[in-house]
């Protein structure tokens, strides 16, 4: 089954897509305990890659001259509302009225104003083809590790969506 799409600007849409989700895990069913532990593994998978993350491709981004934090990478998708609900973080608010293609309103001078749980997967997932070559280049093993733990978090978080769509097929 598809689930909603949500794209940067539609406030409607992103309201309704957590007004739904609100209802959802609000039930007691066993479906909603069992999607927050597999929300749970998800939040340890991208913990597990947060030490990696900090020490290798940080320091490439931070020098990049160019960045590629915009406000529609920031801006969640569907899957990544269902992570945040099953392990319980409060909606964060996306101001809209920004430029979708503008420098990210979570972007400091000192990186990323959100923690990594609280970013969409895109935020934790891509890299431009000159940092993972830098990477792989520099530090091979930690490359393949980080390769490793990204394809692991991948499987997690699919099982966490996939779940999640077998129980709103009975919810709707
Ligand atoms: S992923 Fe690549 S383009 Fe984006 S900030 Fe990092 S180095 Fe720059
Ligand atoms: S949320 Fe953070 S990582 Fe994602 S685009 Fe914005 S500043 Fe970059």
């Amino acid at each position: 089954m598809d689930l909603p799409e949500l794209v940067y600007g539609d406030e409607k849409a992103f309201k309704d897509a957590r007004t739904l989700l609100d209802e959802i895990f609000c039930s007691t069913s066993p479906y909603i305990k069992q999607l927050c532990q597999l929300g749970e593994t998800v939040k340890q998978a991208i913990q597990g890659l947060e030490p990696i993350l900090s020490q290798f491709t940080e320091p490439i981004c931070a020098e990049c001259p160019t960045g590629c934090c915009v406000n529609s990478h920031a801006f969640p998708d569907f899957e990544d509302l269902i992570f945040f609900k099953s392990i319980g973080l409060p909606w964060q608010y996306y101001d809209m009225t920004r430029p979708e293609h503008g420098t990210c309103q979570f972007l400091s001078h000192s990186g990323c104003k959100l923690l990594r749980i609280q970013r969409s997967y895109r935020c934790t997932w891509y890299f431009c083809d000159s940092l993972l070559f830098k990477f792989e280049k520099n530090n091979r093993r930690d490359f393949h590790i980080f390769n490793a733990k990204s394809s692991s978090l991948a499987i997690k978080r699919n099982g966490l969506v996939n779940y999640f769509k077998h129980y709103f097929a009975k919810f709707k």
